[in-house]
């Protein structure tokens, strides 16, 4: 066969691209993944005990885009999930985002009622504020409650996901999880959200069950093929390509870290089945200020499943080092100047290739969610590829 295009991985990025490529343009395409299966880290299967797990950590789809949505129903029928997330502050479990339910379960009636008071008419209702922007009130009050949510919700949990203070890091960073002047408890408002009702998967075998797309798994893209920077040329085992090249791995990588190695943030995930049908109450706890894990997720919460045991995982953030096998997933790319100045430099020699387009969570160096990168890669769709 003639490939028209290469994907590098198998992932959300290069999965979307090459279902649109083979069924909207009937182009041919081949995809090369490094790992032994397809779905990137949204890949999920059964485990011994026969629960559908995520492999690669809890996924919980969210998106505000109708588009998206749709794209994605024509994979799969969904089991219509609202994410919860407690937190385990001061002795309890608490909602979290924190909201106005978390200030009354953990400060005495009074003084929440008090203090509510004072955050509506501030912000009004239904408001979300970030952390660090909640820190410039004037209000004492209201700085003390801040400095309160500070040190029992944020300051811990992200010294330990990340290494580093809130502050160190992008402002975007504990600004996903805003402080949510509301009585919602779910852990997401977007209007549509779920979990696939056969997994995750299912959908990318959907996606790329298609006679013009081709799947070399267990492959790395360097023994396959081999960009030449001087004249821009990419070859395809020994003999030029003449097609364009979908990459989504590391940007970095792609350039033989010319410039340094773009940091990362790994994990480390202990999963453990317990003779219980639920073990906790919702669908993850997390725990900024107790133990080395970050948080505890239940995927039958998630996906529904019904069973006389249930699986859970705890994560154990941890440095990134690809020469450590057990640390070499680059799971989350660190928003923080530097960083991202580091990454504006390699962007800068993608302009050298017209022949190449990078796109997704490492090829853009961003922290995506799962909509992010479908957003992302339907784009570069419309406006790079379908002309
Ligand atoms: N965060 C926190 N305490 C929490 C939940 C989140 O400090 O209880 C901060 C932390 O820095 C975390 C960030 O908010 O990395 C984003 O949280 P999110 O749940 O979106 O992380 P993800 O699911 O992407 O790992």
């Amino acid at each position: 066969m003639i490939f028209d295009y290469i994907i590098v991985g198998a992932g959300l990025a290069g999965s979307v691209l090459a279902e649109r490529i083979a069924n909207k343009l009937d182009k041919k395409v081949l995809i090369i993944e490094k790992r032994g299966h397809i779905g990137g880290n949204c890949y999920d299967h059964y485990d011994e005990n026969g629960i559908l797990v995520h492999k690669y950590g809890p996924h919980i789809f969210n998106t505000d885009s109708k588009e998206i949505w749709n794209y994605l129903s024509k994979f799969t029928e969904w089991y219509l999930y609202k994410h919860e997330v407690l937190g385990f502050i001061d002795g309890k479990n608490v909602p979290i985002p924190f909201n106005l339910n978390t200030l009354k379960e953990l400060l005495p009636e009074s003084k929440a009622r008090e203090l509510k008071e004072k955050l509506v008419d501030k912000f009004g209702y239904n408001v979300k504020i970030p952390i660090l922007e909640l820190k410039e009130v004037e209000d004492e009050d209201l700085k003390r409650l801040t400095d309160f949510i500070y040190q029992k919700i944020f300051l811990n949990y992200t010294v330990k996901q990340w290494g580093m203070k809130p502050e160190e890091l992008d402002p975007s960073v504990t600004g996903r999880v805003p402080v949510f002047i509301s009585n919602d408890n779910r852990y997401f408002q977007n209007s549509y959200q779920g979990m696939p009702k056969e997994g995750y998967t299912k959908i990318f075998e959907k996606m790329l069950n298609n006679k013009n797309i081709k799947i070399l798994l267990n492959t790395d893209f360097n023994e396959v093929i081999d960009a030449d920077f001087t004249t821009n040329k990419i070859d395809l085992f020994g003999e030029e390509f003449k097609g364009k090249v979908i990459f989504t791995g590391k940007i970095d990588e792609f350039f033989n870290y010319e410039f340094g190695e773009l940091p990362y943030r790994s994990l480390r995930f202990e999963f453990e089945n317990e003779d219980l049908e639920y073990f906790q109450e919702v669908g993850t706890v997390n725990y900024p200020n107790n133990y080395d894990f970050t948080r505890i997720t239940e995927f039958k919460h998630l996906t529904g499943q019904k069973k006389h045991d249930t699986t859970i995982v705890k994560e154990y953030p941890q440095n990134y080092d690809m020469k450590i096998k057990s640390k070499e997933i680059p799971y989350y790319p660190i928003p923080k100047k530097e960083n991202l100045e580091l990454y504006d430099r390699y962007k800068e020699k993608t302009q050298n290739f017209d022949n190449i387009i990078f796109v997704g969570r490492l090829a853009e160096y961003r922290y995506y969610s799962m909509s992010d990168v479908i957003e992302s890669a339907l784009n570069i769709f419309r406006n790079d590829i379908d002309e």
